[in-house]
């Protein structure tokens, strides 16, 4: 009598980013063998941090979604972090924004506060603004499906889906095919046209905009103290607990594929390894154009990387000062009356200003990091500044901390005789060290043409390979990288039969 003898399948993860991370849980908890190899030396991907004498620069986290347990991404959260052992604060104000003739919006994320506020500041836009708030205020009872991988999903739990989102569909459509931009424009005053367009990227949809503040407003969007590397070692460390291995400082140069499936991965250094399949967490354009030299793409997914926009790249030029900044929010978008000249940049004028003392942890007692982050997509000047020129790279590094120190200083006074630490992150140091495509910080913006549809995870012509991250879903993000780990993970039991468990803290 022949007996099938179950073997465990070995799984390759390229990247130890949140997808990453979040791929590797949910294999091990179905049974699977993976190890990751991370070119870095440490885990979260972009979701990082570092450290500049005693002050933490941190990278990442504004807000993380699902922050609360009234949202359902807590729970996915929980599934690899213990939520409960991680203290989150809210904001009361998202952000404020200051223009020059020295008027200011505070961008509450309580409803009708915001309401209020807009309307007495731009009363010419009533109109507009309870359209937004409005449709913000209806959005409170949208529960994105989330347990659920859509490539999996059964007849019930499309039909479950539809129902479910079916009271929202006008409001969907609406919101999503409208810009933020286009939003903007329409308002007659500078200074709430300036205010949406400080909010997030003003070519993102407008539903990602409400989504977010109605994230905010039911205090569902927190920052975890500790910072973004903090959170990224909690995975890492349910990771290796659950039997994962990391393989840091392994850059992989090429997916390996035998008899049109992918078979395991070469490193930088000529390492080969062999697997039962490969997960990319990694860039997609690196994965798809140079690891796999372009060989498996049809039109569709040319036409992502040929014409859709992605997350701008950004500097992050940031202060340790030795003093506290109490009576002001977390974030500021300042509009100076000189716009600062970085490099030849794109047209986002205002600097967002981010002052971290909300965090105790981030700055020795008494001491504060603030943080001036101005997105740019002139990486490849950046990028060859960098290789062609280091002097004048760092001359160029050193002349926009001048710059953004004496905003700071005319803004906050008293910076300047307290810095005890300045550090500048450009496009070039985020593609050395993400080696994300254009120094993108979030992969696809969720624009208005591509909808509501996602993007395949897998590419044609191609077994056994699969693709996971900001990458393969529009908007980018920290939950949806997380949930992308998890769907695949998913998609994957269903392929081999079996039934997709987890565990949770
Ligand atoms: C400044 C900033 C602010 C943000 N703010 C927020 C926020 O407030 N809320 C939110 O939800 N999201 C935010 N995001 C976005 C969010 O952090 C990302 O969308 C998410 O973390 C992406 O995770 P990922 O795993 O898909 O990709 P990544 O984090 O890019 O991870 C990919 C990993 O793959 C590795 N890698 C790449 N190539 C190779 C290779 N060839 N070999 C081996 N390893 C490789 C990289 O080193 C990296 O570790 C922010 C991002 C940035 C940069």
């Amino acid at each position: 009598m022949h007996v099938e003898v179950e073997t465990t399948k070995k799984v390759i993860i390229i990247g130890a980013g949140i997808a990453g991370l979040s791929a590797g849980c949910y294999l091990q908890m179905n049974g699977y063998d993976t190890q990751i190899f991370e070119a870095h030396n440490l885990p979260g991907g972009v979701c990082t941090a570092w450290k500049r004498k005693g002050y933490t620069i941190d990278n990442c986290i504004h807000w993380l979604v699902g922050s609360s347990a009234s949202d359902r991404f807590y729970h996915l959260w929980n599934e690899l972090v213990d939520m409960k052992g991680i203290k989150f604060v809210d904001s009361e104000e998202w952000m404020r924004v200051e223009t020059p003739d020295g008027r200011c919006m505070r961008v509450f994320t309580d409803l009708d506060r915001l309401q209020q506020e807009m309307i007495e500041k731009s009363p010419a836009d009533e109109g507009l603004i309870r359209s937004f708030t409005g449709a913000a205020k209806r959005f409170v009872r949208f529960h994105l499906p989330v347990e659920k991988a859509p490539a999996v999903f059964g007849l019930m739990d499309g039909l479950k889906m539809i129902f479910g989102m079916l009271p929202f569909m006008r409001q969907l459509k609406k919101w999503s095919g409208m810009s933020i931009q286009q939003y903007a424009d329409r308002c007659s005053d500078p200074l709430l046209k300036k205010t949406f367009e400080s909010m997030f990227m003003p070519e993102t949809n407008m539903l990602f905009l409400i989504m977010t503040i109605v994230w905010m407003y039911k205090k569902s969007a927190g920052f975890p103290i500790g910072g973004s590397l903090e959170f990224a070692r909690q995975i890492e460390e349910r990771y290796l607990k659950l039997g994962g291995k990391i393989n840091y400082k392994s850059r992989v140069a090429k997916i390996s594929v035998r008899n049109g499936a992918a078979n395991g991965i070469v490193l930088d250094s000529g390492e080969e390894s062999t697997s039962d399949i490969v997960v990319s967490a990694a860039d997609g354009h690196s994965t798809i154009f140079d690891m796999l030299e372009g060989k498996y793409v049809d039109a569709k997914i040319k036409g992502y990387y040929d014409s859709y926009e992605t997350f701008p790249s950004y500097l992050l030029v940031s202060f340790g000062v030795a003093r506290k900044f109490d009576d002001y929010p977390r974030a500021i978008v300042l509009f100076p009356e000189q716009p600062l000249t970085a490099d030849r940049i794109s047209k986002y004028e205002g600097v967002m200003v981010r002052i971290f003392g909300f965090d105790p942890t981030l700055a020795p007692e008494g001491k504060t990091v603030i943080t001036a982050w101005i997105l740019t997509r002139e990486h490849e000047y950046w990028d060859n500044l960098k290789r062609t020129t280091p002097k004048e790279y760092e001359a160029e590094k050193n002349r926009i901390a001048e710059e953004v120190l004496e905003i700071m200083e005319k803004r906050f006074g008293d910076v300047r005789s307290k810095v005890e630490t300045t550090d500048v992150c450009t496009p070039a140091t985020v593609m050395r060290y993400t080696n994300n495509w254009k120094g993108s910080f979030e992969g696809w913006l969720w624009t208005p043409e591509i909808g509501l549809g996602g993007m395949s995870k897998m590419l044609p012509g191609l077994n056994s390979f699969y693709m996971a991250g900001h990458w393969v879903v529009p908007g980018g993000g920290l939950p949806t990288a997380m949930k992308s780990g998890r769907d695949l993970a998913q998609i994957i039991c269903k392929k081999d039969n079996k039934k997709f468990i987890t565990s949770r803290f």
